[in-house]
């Protein structure tokens, strides 16, 4: 292990057999960890980490800004994303039926007066998840036609740090509920990346060929898929 300190940020190093160097900012306190081939040299290492500052930096105020996200109170004026675009939350009570709908650039929300931030939330999640299933249907069959395999199943789970998860045995993958937040080619991204999956379990080189070939964009879409949350995508 190596120990850097850059621009004021203490980053632990690690030497690996791996082809590239790559960083990640770790929740929820911000560690910095690299993780470099053999090969590299201390200096190669540094130099990585500084090109790397602003990222590093604009990951770690997100750590920050995270636990205000957590204390969501569903109430109005609150943003909300719907595929990558910001809602402002507008709460009308109706002691008749719980309803979201989007009315132009604003999301209402439709709940009872007494319900507690949980109650709302979950009516929130309720509506997520059918946005998201009724989008995910005609995007995973045209997927599916591009790499030339079928999955058995797909279902929408409310996942922490993962976006998508394939059961190679079962052909059955999981999306993360937190998709329907961000623009309409991370749903994309992230299904052809699982599909591929059933071509090949790990991500390794012949991985990535077929991403190149499948999704040739993946690597940008990635890159703001992680931009936009807390963790890298492991899965
Ligand atoms: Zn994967």
């Amino acid at each position: 292990m190596i120990n850097l300190n850059v621009g004021g940020i203490d980053i632990s190093a690690e030497k690996k057999q791996i082809k590239n160097m790559y960083i990640r900012v770790i929740p929820p306190d911000g560690k910095v960890r690299i993780t470099a081939p053999m090969s590299a040299t201390e200096d190669a290492i540094r130099m990585f980490a500084v090109s790397r500052i602003a990222w590093i930096k604009k990951q770690r105020q997100k750590f920050v800004e995270q636990p205000r996200q957590t204390e969501r109170r569903y109430v109005t004026g609150e943003s909300y994303f719907l595929w990558g675009k910001r809602y402002r939350l507008d709460v009308a009570y109706s002691s008749v039926r719980n309803d979201v709908s989007i009315s132009g650039q604003k999301i209402v929300l439709q709940v009872r007066k007494d319900s507690t931030p949980q109650q709302r939330a979950n009516v929130m999640d309720e509506w997520y998840r059918e946005v998201l299933k009724d989008a995910i249907s005609p995007v995973f069959e045209k997927c599916e036609r591009l790499v030339g395999v079928k999955a058995n199943e797909w279902q929408v789970k409310n996942m922490r740090t993962k976006w998508g998860t394939c059961n190679i045995q079962a052909r059955r993958i999981w999306l993360n509920l937190q998709l329907a937040k961000k623009t309409p080619e991370c749903l994309e991204y992230v299904i052809i990346h699982e599909l591929v999956h059933l071509l090949e379990k790990n991500h390794n080189d012949v991985f990535k060929g077929y991403m190149d070939r499948f999704y040739p964009n993946w690597r940008t879409v990635k890159a703001n898929l992680n931009d936009q949350m807390l963790d890298h995508m492991e899965e």
